[in-house]
């Protein structure tokens, strides 16, 4: 029979504390949101050894009075809530009662608050949760509190931390968010006696963001609209500052920091057709809705909220970036103009349907997602030669934009969707079904290259087919498939002058954790000062120009958890590797390399898609064409 007790408070505060608390990245998040909700305007956070041993924040905020600081201390202690009712429109960072009680618990903290006009302060010294000293101190107003040996008493979730580089680095991130959150309050960040933050507090955003973006923010474009009842303000980057990863997207839900895949999904619909695909805008967006339209009581920290209608918010954000974008004057070109009618095809040119025969040569795009090339790319490396037939097996039907005016001969793509999967965006055009076969070369029919189109496409003839091959694209999956079949280390280039490349706290301490993979891939990497990295070793197949970029990518790529099996790790980074070190589309490149690469698409069956799932060449058959001028 099971003996049930119930556990001891230390005991629960212990197991809480694994929610609340997992590394000092979060104890910084906690302490800060207190100081935002004491009414502070000026916070001052000092760390050393990444938090690990000394963590302290001091703020100018309203203070508590000596029982209230006793109390802050305990499970489920709050001034923030008084009733279920109040608990529907939070106005406050926090109200769940819980983090002092959470970190207390697994560290050492000495505490110094006063109220204003009280006389003398009250200082607190308490070990696991315990208070083990109590006394009446002068101190300014405000609240100070110090968090030493941060689980010393957990030994197990001791073992999870990284080193203090990346620790430390979390913090700063941490520290960033909410100087973003919170541009009325000046905050100063110090690591290890080195002041590397400090914002005016004087309201306004774009000086914050200033402050934590650095000088690349100053081509941002500013957002403000109104969306039924509520209000989008903030800064996007333009599409031409598209970035390799989304480490610089930040949101904020009435100044709360949030991830969501709602909000991601509806920035990046902004932008659909106008950003390369693998590529992400940079944003600082605030959304504000009524404390009723959200729910932030769904997640132990916090990050995550439920929206009341998502729709509504999808549209708030979606169409307040896309105004922001169109009005600027610089936007990139061009879009097929969409009919807003669906305007009825002729019989001869009946688009491309479900139901159509597989068997029927019809144009096609072949767009796969990231989990579809996945499948498809670990098909082919079991059968390193495959049939089409094979090959075809695994296509999938993709939801394709047609524009009816252009009949078949041209569809517009739609970009390979990203990861995100979020409520469907409105779909405002009309869409149709496409079935899509893998394209085949018949090899034995000679061929010739025509030329090349807008300084990106390939041309070439083979019999009464015309191919365009995407040179980027197909340059690309051949370095790609180079680079893969190379297994051991990636022969890379010493950098006569090397390159100092600044990236976020996360981004350099989690580069700086995996040295070893990096020097596989060919690329060697220096500490250099506060979140800059010198690279001083690079692949050789990538140019200098574009070697910080490949970089930043890594590391997102690392950050985000791709870490699991060590081969697929290797062949995102190859991805990126690849992707950076392949011709541009719109480069001048002489005959010989595009016959290089012609030659290459020709004669091999493997090379049919970016690795990205991005198609590598298109077909336009003569009687299309003919169809087109109404020869038939
Ligand atoms: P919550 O923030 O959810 O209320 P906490 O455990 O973080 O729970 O804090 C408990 C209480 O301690 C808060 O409700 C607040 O009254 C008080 N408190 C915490 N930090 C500060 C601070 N820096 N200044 C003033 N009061 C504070
Ligand atoms: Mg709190």
């Amino acid at each position: 029979m099971p003996k049930i007790i119930q556990l001891s408070p230390h005991i629960a505060n212990l197991i809480a504390a694994g929610e609340v608390v997992e590394r000092p990245a979060s104890v910084v998040k906690e302490l800060l949101e207190n100081a935002v909700d004491a009414g502070a305007s000026k916070v001052t956070i000092e760390i050393r050894d990444g938090g690990m041993t000394f963590l302290r924040v001091t703020d100018n905020g309203c203070g508590m009075a000596p029982e209230d600081a006793r109390t802050a201390f305990l499970r489920h202690a709050t001034s923030k809530l008084r009733s279920a009712e109040d608990l529907a429109a939070i106005g406050t960072m926090g109200f769940r009662g819980e983090a002092l009680a959470a970190i207390a618990s697994v560290s050492r903290i000495d505490l110094m608050t006063k109220t204003a006009g009280a006389i003398s302060g009250t200082s607190l010294h308490l070990e696991a949760g315990q208070i083990q000293e109590e006394a009446e101190v002068g101190c300014p107003e405000g609240t100070t509190i110090i968090i030493r040996d941060l689980f010393y008493n957990t030994p197990a979730r001791m073992k999870f931390m990284k080193s203090d580089t990346v620790e430390g680095g979390r913090v700063a991130a941490a520290v960033q968010l909410q100087a973003l959150a919170h541009p009325e309050v000046a905050f100063q960040f110090l690591r290890d006696g080195k002041q590397v933050l400090s914002t005016p507090g004087n309201g306004g955003l774009q000086a914050a963001v200033y402050c934590v973006y650095g000088r690349d923010c100053a081509r941002m474009v500013s957002v403000d609209s109104r969306w039924e009842g509520y209000h989008l303000t903030g800064y996007v980057a333009k599409p031409t500052d598209a970035r390799p990863s989304r480490n610089l997207q930040t949101f904020f839900v009435n100044n709360r920091p949030v991830k969501s895949k709602l909000l991601v999904s509806a920035l990046e619909e902004a932008y659909r057709n106008q950003i390369m695909v693998g590529k992400f805008p940079a944003c600082v967006l605030h959304l504000t809705l009524p404390a009723g339209a959200v729910d932030v009581n769904v997640h132990p920290a916090k990050t995550e909220v439920k929206f009341l209608s998502e729709k509504a918010v999808f549209d708030c954000v979606h169409y307040g970036v896309l105004g922001a974008l169109n009005k600027q004057p610089d936007r990139p070109q061009i879009q097929f103009q969409k009919k807003p009618e669906a305007v009825p095809a002729p019989p001869s040119a009946a688009p491309v349907s479900a139901s159509a025969s597989p068997a029927r040569k019809e144009p096609f795009f072949r767009t796969m997602t990231a989990e579809q090339y996945k499948t498809f790319s670990a098909a082919m490396q079991d059968s390193p030669k495959p049939t089409p037939a094979a090959a075809s097996a695994t296509a999938v039907k993709i939801r394709q934009e047609a524009d009816p005016s252009l009949k078949e001969s041209v569809i517009v793509p739609r970009p390979a969707q990203s990861v995100v999967s979020a409520p469907l965006p409105p779909m405002p055009e009309p869409v149709e079904e496409v079935e899509q076969t893998v394209l085949e070369m018949p090899k034995d029919i000679p061929w010739r290259m025509v030329g090349e189109l807008y300084n990106s496409y390939i041309l070439v003839e083979q019999g009464d087919d015309a191919f365009l091959i995407d040179k980027h694209a197909a340059h690309e999956r051949i370095l790609f498939e180079k680079l893969k079949a190379n297994q051991e280390k990636i022969s890379a280039q010493s950098l006569l002058t090397p390159i100092p490349v600044r990236l976020s706290p996360s981004a350099t301490g989690e580069l700086l954790e995996n040295q070893e993979t990096l020097d596989e891939l060919g690329f060697e990497i220096e500490e250099f000062g506060e979140n800059t990295l010198l690279l001083r070793q690079i692949p050789m197949d990538l140019s200098p120009e574009d070697a910080a970029d490949a970089l930043e990518t890594l590391a997102s790529d690392l950050l985000s958890g791709r870490r699991e099996r060590s081969d697929t790790v290797r062949d995102e980074l190859l991805h990126t590797v690849a992707c950076k070190a392949a011709i541009k589309a719109g480069w001048k490149n002489d005959e010989a390399e595009l016959l290089a690469v012609a030659k290459a698409v020709m004669s091999r069956e493997d090379l049919k898609y970016c690795p990205h799932g991005r198609p590598i060449c298109v077909t336009l058959s003569k009687k299309q064409l003919e169809k087109q001028f109404k020869r038939t």
